[in-house]
């Protein structure tokens, strides 16, 4: 039960392989529910998508409120926050 198997590895692949559209919300929520589920039980993940997730979500709640930002502003503010965490 805890070894870490092949088949995690290959769930693994599986979720880093969904990530982009993941991150742009396009996922199915079924397979939003097995990557949710798979990152809750796999800390290697977890450590690739918290960050991204969390940038993501900033991201677009700063869009929201700044869409009249130059792209050049935009992208040093999403620097800092990036940087502050
Ligand atoms: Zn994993």
């Amino acid at each position: 039960m805890r070894k870490l198997s092949d088949n995690n590895l290959d769930h693994c692949r599986a979720a880093l392989a969904q990530l982009n559209n993941y991150i742009d919300g396009e996922l199915a929520a079924e397979l939003c529910r097995d990557l949710d589920q798979h990152l809750a039980n796999c800390p290697d993940c977890r450590i690739v998508f918290d960050p991204l997730t969390k940038t993501i979500k900033l991201y677009h709640a700063f869009r929201e409120v700044l869409v009249e930002l130059p792209p050049d502003v935009e992208a040093r503010l999403l620097q800092q926050l990036v940087m502050r965490d």
